[in-house]
């Protein structure tokens, strides 16, 4: 999709770095499996591992595991806290010896991911309450509360909630002290799908942003986003590591575990689904080692200005409008005009982001925020400097206008 260009922005993805790309390489050629083993290479996952969770506040006996991305590390997380809460065993019984529906809670802004995970773990998508978020996309807590005590009454056993550090539609970030405090007094799972912000944690201007996010049950993190891990690298934490591995251990009379030898050790595969597992660590181990965690979170906070000079440009526009406050790195804003109506705006935002796609200047993507359309450009992305921005600007303005004349004065 060209995203280690410079003036990518779509979706939501990291920009590479070399010394990754040289782990990748020499991954290959170790061809380490990391479904387990008494190994160097099965020591530094856990080291990777135990990075995260020095840096986002997790305690050291807390259980982790390197995933294909965030969607598995959600989908892992989910599963973990439904054995938590289902209240019968659910690996031997299944979901319908429970006693009660569960219930898992999350803003209106959450990820498509955490839904297939609940279908996948069949659930049902029913078994996810939308909670209504404020004018800033963060989750109103107050419904929360009130979705809460509803479903008890009505018999239905709240399960997990879900906070969102850094929403992909606009880099919205949840008051995760109140969530934590609400799971706390219902007793429910507090999950943190951090797979844009939970390495905030490393930024020394944002940090703050991402108060809180030690309280979880559980995390979902992104390395592939924000430390500009090559693909794939995301990540789960579960601070109950007994609980994690008492969810996922599995051994064939083919695999015992021995106290020495090859197969000593941690088994990494009973933190997984998956039993052969590629050596993701050594990528992000390298990139980490070469350039410090305080380059990462300096790049961070550079994404974050650049997201706020965007914010200024579009300000400055007379024919550019906001159409969601600025948290993060994720700007929202449209072409648009007076005299344009709704759906020709979409008509022709969609047009501009399409022409700029193909004219190969930038990747701006789109979506839709509180009913509005609009563009959007998501600054993960070390490479980008500012002219980049402008020229964006530019050249939005410039099909904008061309479009304007197109669409309204010869339909
Ligand atoms: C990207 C993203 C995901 C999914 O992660 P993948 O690595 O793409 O599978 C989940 N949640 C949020 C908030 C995201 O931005």
């Amino acid at each position: 999709m060209g995203n280690i260009h410079p003036q990518f922005w779509g979706w939501y993805m990291g920009s590479g770095n070399f010394t990754g790309a040289l782990g990748d390489f020499l991954t290959a050629i170790d061809g380490s499996n990391l479904g387990g083993g008494n190994t160097a290479a099965a020591m530094m996952d856990s080291q990777v591992i135990d990075w995260f969770k020095e840096k986002t506040g997790f305690p050291a006996t807390a259980g982790g595991s390197l995933t294909s991305g965030g969607s598995m590390a959600n989908m892992v997380a989910h599963t973990i806290a439904l054995n938590a809460k289902a209240e019968v065993n659910v690996r031997e019984e299944g979901i319908l010896a429970m006693p009660q529906p569960l219930r898992y809670y999350a803003s209106d802004q959450v990820h498509n991911c955490l839904k297939k995970a609940l279908e996948t773990l069949r659930l049902g998508a029913k078994s996810l309450t939308t909670v209504p978020t404020d004018n800033h996309q963060r989750m109103d807590i107050t419904a929360l509360e009130q979705a809460i005590t509803d479903d008890i009454s009505a018999g239905i056993k709240p399960a997990c909630a879900i906070g969102t550090v850094g929403t992909t539609n606009t880099g919205a970030v949840d008051d995760l002290n109140a969530i934590a405090q609400l799971c706390q007094k219902y007793e429910i799972w507090f999950h943190v799908d951090g797979c844009i912000g939970a390495f905030l944690r490393i930024a020394p201007k944002h940090r703050h942003l991402s108060d809180g996010i030690e309280l979880a049950d559980s995390i979902a993190l992104d390395p592939h986003k924000w430390l500009h891990t090559p693909f794939e690298a995301g990540c789960v934490l579960i601070r109950d590591a007994k609980r994690h591995f008492e969810t996922l251990k599995m051994h064939g009379e083919y695999l015992q575990m021995q106290t020495h030898g090859v197969i000593a050790g941690k088994f990494l595969a009973d933190y997984s689904f998956d039993l052969s597992r590629g050596f993701k660590a050594l990528k992000i181990w390298m990139s980490l080692k070469e350039n410090g965690v305080k380059k990462f979170g300096r790049l961070i906070d550079q994404n974050i200005a650049r997201a706020q000079y965007l914010k200024h440009l579009v300000h400055e526009s007379l024919k550019l409008q906001l159409v969601a406050p600025v948290a993060l790195n994720i700007v929202c804003f449209r072409y648009a005009n007076r005299k344009i109506d709704e759906a020709d705006l979409q008509a022709i935002n969609t047009e501009i982001m399409l022409r700029i796609q193909e004219s190969g200047l930038a990747v701006p993507s789109d979506t839709t925020v509180a009913g509005k359309h609009c563009l959007r450009v998501a600054i993960n992305n070390h490479r980008t400097i500012l002219p980049d921005l402008d020229l964006l600007i530019d050249s939005v303005v410039q099909h904008g206008e061309d479009l304007e004349n197109e669409v309204i004065d010869h339909p």
